[in-house]
């Protein structure tokens, strides 16, 4: 039952780990190694103790995978929702023709109805990827909403961040240039609202909430970072990135990731990766924090949810720009 609170969606990408190796450069991602086996029935446990429903972004690849369909399926049996986080995950999705964006959203459509059961009504693009074509798109198939944005300055410094700790070739870090985003996207709002698109009709878009005003993002990855260096100063930034967002009357939808929860301990396939050498207990830790103090200011709901609950609310218009993508 729903209190006056206000309401904030929580939501997990769920990137396998042939999709961080394909990111990071590594051979061997060509076979789909998963570990969705390991990864859902644990955190769906985790969800389960904090009495939390969440929205799962599921790769269509994996979903097209037989082997994985009975732990996808887990996740709709447990209460949760699924969302399209496109087929092949790939962060260049903005550079696709529109026939070749149709392609990735109808193939991981199919495969995550046909794994779990459920048409997605909520689309993510893989690192933060989308255009004015796949806004269209996700609107002639009936999507309720699109949550590719994340409103920060700081993309290009996580993008450089990334291709530091990489083994990526010249030519993969040029398909990978816009990978997180530009500076230009910290200038995109903070709070929902809804695209006017090319034939006049609209979609909701809910961005991955970054703190109000200063556009610096909070999600669970932020919130682990800092927690290395102090528990204290992760409780104090979480605690003003809330204050910021009860301030400017903003609904924050906050963004999971697989390796927050998670580590190489589970995985040692991945031991090599950033923030893999925090052990999975302490990130648990955190996680029940943060979702400890979310909970103390936000009633949690799932996208779908929120979406809802947007669509009655009188929200602000932008138009988006003929698109950026076009296969040029
Ligand atoms: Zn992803």
């Amino acid at each position: 039952m729903l209190t006056s609170k206000p309401l904030a969606s929580i939501s997990l990408d769920l990137d396998d780990q042939w999709s961080y190796m394909k990111i990071h450069g590594d051979t061997g991602w060509e076979s789909h190694p998963s570990y969705l086996k390991i990864f859902l029935p644990y955190v769906l446990d985790v969800l389960d103790e904090l009495g939390l429903k969440i929205t799962f972004f599921i790769v269509g690849q994996d979903a097209a995978l037989e082997n994985n369909c009975d732990v996808l399926q887990m996740i709709v049996s447990r209460g949760h929702e699924v969302g399209n986080h496109s087929f092949h995950h790939e962060s260049w999705l903005r550079e696709y023709s529109k026939e070749q964006i149709e392609n990735e959203i109808h193939m991981a459509e199919e495969a995550i109805i046909k794994a779990t059961g459920v048409k997605p009504i909520g689309f993510r693009g893989p690192g933060f990827s989308w255009s004015a074509d796949l806004l269209d798109i996700l609107k002639q198939r009936g999507y309720v909403f699109d949550a590719s944005t994340l409103p920060t300055y700081l993309g290009p410094i996580a993008r450089l961040y990334y291709f530091w700790k990489s083994n990526l070739s010249k030519e993969e870090r040029k398909g990978r240039k816009e990978l997180f985003g530009s500076f230009k996207d910290g200038f995109r709002p903070t709070k929902p609202y809804l695209w006017k698109l090319n034939d006049d009709s609209t979609l909701l878009e809910i961005p991955v909430t970054t703190m109000p005003v200063f556009k610096i993002p909070f999600h669970m990855s932020y919130l682990l970072y800092i927690s290395g260096f102090s528990m204290l100063l992760m409780k104090l930034y979480l605690k003003f990135s809330i204050l910021m967002c009860r301030a400017t009357k903003t609904s924050p939808s906050i963004l999971l990731h697989p390796l927050d929860l998670i580590s190489g301990d589970q995985i040692p396939e991945l031991a090599f990766f950033p923030g893999m050498d925090i052990k999975s207990a302490r990130k648990i830790k955190v996680f029940n924090y943060a979702i400890g103090i979310l909970k103390e200011h936000f009633n949690l709901v799932t996208m779908n949810t929120h979406a809802n609950h947007l669509q009655e609310k009188k929200l602000k218009v932008r138009r988006t720009k003929k698109s950026n993508a076009s296969g040029t």
